[in-house]
């Protein structure tokens, strides 16, 4: 297995990382300062790496690199300038897309076809934010007192984002991107499990352009790490894409400082097929929904609501479809499903399931896994109300919960039973029951007889337990600016001594 560490190496070296694992700060490659973290190949289950956590004082570095860097940005460069340099980084990111691609598998555990659909939506996401740099403008607004008074969207200063291991790169394009696009500098922590690509990503940024330092990105733990840099005066608004137990825990950390944040958290997503639905793209569906990634996607369709007409057949379809998913090693062109990422998740997912078979719920899934890794192989519990905590926990995992309702009015209430409003889809050919259902079900993304699209031009967030704010498309430009109202005095305006002019 030293081989997959020799791969790890070669690729580190191809992106220009060196040999060890290093936070970027300032332009510069530093060694963290903390405790011991390992990153670990959650297939062949070998120690990869081992790195020290950044700690305090180098996420200081981070914040006031940040804010020097984000003067000249903002101040020195025209907005269409900043929108060149990142149409550079888009071709750049191109460029390396195998090595990252590669990169990603390695460490993360996805399987190599989806980490290059997810580096070639990187790219997408640097192109279509330098499409709006020069295109975000204020307003002017007829106020009644004889002012000219019109809007600017300013930059925020420093921005601090906090993301996790399940599609690091992609969520550090999707995060970065309208960041710098509005003129923000950026401190970016990625879980210390899957900080790599992170830091090649912004690697590649700076050699093809971006200023050096406006982007730093911190490899190390959040308590320590992530809370220095929460706490730094320079930070004007945490971002965090993770957990809702964590995001709690930042969210409060950010108040204490008055600073907003934004919270892109966790789903338990309803994916309802009605009886009238075509079966066979609904099972396909269904399966992508909850299998794809080895269910580890905020998305996730896991809960799996069917009319009761057509529980067994789908159920059963599914359950069949399950055999033929090939897992494997993440860097096999032919593996669809990977390991779970790390082994931590690991217990979570296969504790879950456990749970499930003692609470009376009916286990179908297969025998047979790799011999190596972190496997889950594909799972579809049944026998299990809405109330199972199957049903209401966030498993993060191949794990899908199928439940059976009787008509439209139970199927919108159990979807909307959970504390979580992350997204869901509807499966039917009653374009009626489509809308009425996409209206009334919680959810801040929502398919009609698909599952999973999402693009960066597109708004995508959540309602309680998965968080609040938005990210991408245009409302991500909102995040990243805070609008100033300007008032000039046309010659007309009413003179007074003292108060204002209503
Ligand atoms: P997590 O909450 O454990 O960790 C997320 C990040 O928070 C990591 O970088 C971690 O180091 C950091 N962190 C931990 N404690 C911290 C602290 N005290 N202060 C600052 N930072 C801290 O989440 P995870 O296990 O890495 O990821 C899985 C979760 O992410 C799932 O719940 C999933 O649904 C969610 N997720 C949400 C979206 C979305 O857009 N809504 C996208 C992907 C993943």
């Amino acid at each position: 297995m030293s081989d997959r560490k020799d791969l790890l190496l070669s690729l580190m070296r191809d992106l220009g990382l060196g040999t060890e694992v290093q936070s970027l700060v300032g332009g510069q490659l530093r060694d963290g300062a903390g405790d011991a973290v390992v990153l670990e190949d959650p297939y062949a289950q070998i120690e990869l790496a081992r790195y020290a956590d950044c700690g305090a004082a180098l996420a200081a570095a981070a914040c006031d690199a940040a804010a020097e860097a984000q003067k000249a940005w903002a101040g020195g460069y025209s907005a269409a300038a900043r929108g060149d340099v990142m149409q550079d980084i888009a071709r750049a990111v191109q460029d390396h897309h195998e090595t990252l691609a590669r990169l990603e598998a390695l460490v993360a555990g996805k399987p190599v076809r989806d980490c290059r659909v997810e580096v070639a939506k990187v790219a997408e996401m640097f192109r279509y934010y330098a499409g709006w740099a020069d295109k975000l403008h204020g307003e002017v607004i007829p106020v009644p007192s004889g002012h000219l008074n019109y809007t600017l969207r300013e930059p925020l200063g420093v921005v601090f984002q906090i993301t996790p291991w399940n599609a690091p790169i992609f969520t550090a394009g999707w995060q970065i991107a309208p960041a710098i696009a509005t003129g923000n500098g950026v401190v970016i922590k990625p879980s210390e499990l899957t900080p790599l690509t992170t830091v090649a990503l912004v690697k590649i940024a700076e050699d093809a352009g971006l200023p050096k330092g406006l982007v730093n990105v911190l490899c190390g733990l959040g308590p320590t790490t992530g809370q220095a840099a929460i706490e730094h005066d320079a930070v004007r608004k945490v971002i965090f894409v993770g957990s809702p137990e964590t995001g709690r825990r930042v969210a409060v950390a950010a108040a204490q400082s008055l600073k907003p944040a934004v919270l892109e958290l966790g789903g338990k997503s309803a994916n309802i097929v009605f009886g009238d639905a075509n079966l066979k793209h609904a099972a396909l569906g269904a399966q992508a929904a909850i299998f794809s990634g080895a269910g580890q996607s905020c998305v996730a369709g896991s809960r799996l609501l069917v009319h009761q007409s057509v529980h067994a057949e789908l159920t059963d379809m599914i359950a069949a479809g399950m055999d033929g998913i090939r897992l494997g090693d993440p860097l096999d062109e032919a593996t669809e499903v990977g390991p779970i990422s790390n082994g931590r998740q690991f217990a979570h997912v296969t504790g879950m399931i456990r749970g499930a078979r003692d609470e009376g719920g009916i286990v179908r899934t297969r025998d047979t896994t790799p011999d190596t890794g972190y496997f889950v192989p594909p799972t579809l519990l049944s026998g299990l109300g809405n109330h199972a905590a199957a049903a209401q926990t966030e498993i993060f995992g191949p794990v899908a919960t199928a439940i059976a309702f009787a008509d439209e009015e139970e199927a919108i209430a159990i979807a909307n039973d959970t504390m979580f409003g992350l997204a869901g889809a509807v499966w039917t050919s009653d374009v009626g029951c489509a809308h009425r259902v996409s209206s009334a079900v919680r959810a801040g993304t929502f398919w009609i007889n698909s599952y999973k699209a999402i693009h960066v031009s597109s708004p995508f967030g959540g309602s309680l337990n998965s968080g609040f704010g938005r990210s991408s498309g245009s409302d991500a430009l909102m995040e990243y600016t805070s609008p100033k109202s300007v008032w000039l005095d046309s010659g007309k305006t009413p003179k007074i001594a003292f108060g204002y002019v209503s």
